[in-house]
């Protein structure tokens, strides 16, 4: 059995609100600060400027994880670092007025892990949106989309301010009363709202007393939080981990345009575990065995490995005849360039494998020009993949200048580029790679979560070990047999969708 955390019951409400309220419109809330936003290094900013300020050194040696308190956050931290009492009120003063809009601030903000990418998700699934409701004032609206827009394209998250709720700058009375109307500013607009996620157990107290048919779900971020724990409602659930592969549920389809590509299909165990799969694509890694001139799969070269005694090998000739047979779409990894190429084109010829399935994957150091125009052309519409990682930071810094270089290879005939699992900002790329027109494949996937990130950033595909026992896959990856997995053989029950 599954465990029930609180990203599972969301999961299952949101399926049974979807499933009660078809035509209507799902909304799910989210408070910003300790709940999206990390804000203990903003904190930690506000008082070491404090120490600049005042030429003192009382937070010389503040870190972090020292400001993981809950109730009364200040004194206690002030308390802990035995600050003297005298100096509270001042310090305290300094912290309230300080003006976290400065650029310096701003870019202290920090997301906590996977909360973006769960925003991502419910953003994109049909007729359901994220609200954002926050006790930080109406008057901040504009310096705080900004900074959460600038952290959420690195996942391809994008808020609109109508979909932004403030404290009204001349609001009189709470931060729960004025969680409430926001609460209410959103359902008179015609949304279900159907969860409300809040560090603050107070805020969730208030939000249960304005929904007395509890339709809403109550999620307490147990992040850092000021208010009593015992003011949060009974119905409340409490988690600290944002992970899509609690929150989508297994038998919900992944979506049909982005291409799944099983990782390393080099060994027969590997090779049948992605047969019993529903995943169109498998990609191989070809090598040519000198010792009996035949083309063999293996995922390093001989250099990097010497070949063991007994080491069994999968043929080249064998598996292009299975793909063919089954009528699955095989993605060849072009380890050595052009003396290979010109190897398996006639077999490739031969075979029923037309450019619908078929699918060369190389890089700038093993294969050169050449190599991408001889395939192009012997295989006018297969899938033709470069890697291109070293592209990276221009495609950051200097972009004019990438997308010249990714003009000229597009000219080669490549017509889909690859990153590694996880550059920097993935989705910021994506973003760059689509405006200039150009497909991308994501490769390098560790786990099930970052699969799921990957594949909910809807690259043109994705290519995966496919590794994930939770799914009922049990794919073995490229590496040496055994190094990436760690369940039993053969546990895999073949998976029907
Ligand atoms: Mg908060």
């Amino acid at each position: 059995m599954k465990k029930r955390t609180w990203m599972t019951i969301l999961s299952d409400h949101y399926q049974e609100a979807r499933r009660q309220h078809q035509d209507e419109h799902l909304l799910i809330l989210f408070d910003i600060d300790d709940t999206i936003i990390d804000v203990r290094p903003i904190f930690q900013l506000m008082l070491t400027s404090f120490d600049q300020q005042h030429n003192t050194q009382y937070f010389t040696n503040l870190s972090i994880e020292d400001i993981s308190l809950q109730e009364e956050v200040l004194e206690n931290l002030l308390d802990s670092l035995q600050i003297p009492a005298e100096k509270h009120a001042a310090i305290g003063d300094w912290v309230h007025q300080y003006d976290w809009t400065q650029s310096e601030a701003l870019t202290a903000h920090k997301p906590f892990n996977g909360v973006l990418e769960m925003i991502r998700w419910f953003q994109i699934q049909p007729n359901t949106s994220v609200g954002l409701v926050t006790g930080r004032f109406e008057r901040t609206r504009t310096a705080t989309l900004h900074i959460l827009n600038l952290l959420g394209e690195s996942f391809r998250v994008n808020f609109s301010s109508d979909m932004f709720f403030l404290r009204p700058d001349n609001w009189e009375g709470d931060v729960p009363s004025s969680k409430i109307a926001g609460l209410q500013h959103f359902q008179e607009q015609g949304y279900r709202v159907i969860a409300f996620i809040d560090n603050e157990p107070e805020n969730l107290e208030a939000i249960s007393r304005a929904d007395p048919d509890r339709e809403i779900l109550l999620l307490h971020a147990e992040t850092m939080f000021a208010s009593r724990r015992d003011r949060l409602p009974q119905r409340a659930v409490s988690g600290n981990e944002y992970l899509l592969s609690e929150l989508i549920p297994e038998n919900q389809l992944l979506p049909e345009r982005v291409h799944m590509v099983w990782n390393g299909v080099n060994t027969r165990r590997n090779f049948e575990e992605f047969l019993k799969s529903d995943v169109f694509w498998g990609k191989i890694d070809l090598r040519s065995d000198f010792s009996s001139e035949g083309l063999i799969l293996r995922a390093d070269s001989f250099l990097s490995r010497e070949s063991e005694r007994n080491e069994e090998w999968l043929w080249f000739e064998t598996v292009l005849s299975e793909f063919s047979l089954q009528e699955k779409g095989l993605n060849i990894h072009l380890t050595e360039g052009n003396p290979l190429l010109e190897r398996i084109t006639p077999l490739l010829l031969q075979t029923n494998l037309g450019g619908k399935n078929l699918w060369f994957s190389g890089d700038l150091v093993n294969s050169k020009k050449d190599t991408f125009e001889s395939i192009s052309h012997l295989f006018p519409s297969a899938l033709l993949q470069c890697d291109i990682d070293s592209l990276v930071p221009m495609i950051y810094h200097m972009p004019e200048q990438a997308e010249r270089i990714l003009r000229e290879m597009f000219t080669w005939g490549i017509n889909l580029f690859s990153f590694t699992w996880k550059p920097a900002y993935p989705g910021k790329i994506l973003n760059r790679m689509n405006e200039w027109g150009y497909p991308v494949n994501i490769q390098g996937i560790p786990d099930l979560e970052a699969f799921l990130q990957a594949v909910y950033l809807m690259p043109y595909s994705v290519t995966a070990d496919f590794n994930f026992p939770e799914w009922n896959f049990f794919g073995v990856g490229a590496g040496v047999d055994g190094s990436f997995y760690s369940y039993p053989q053969y546990a895999g029950i073949p998976r029907a969708r």
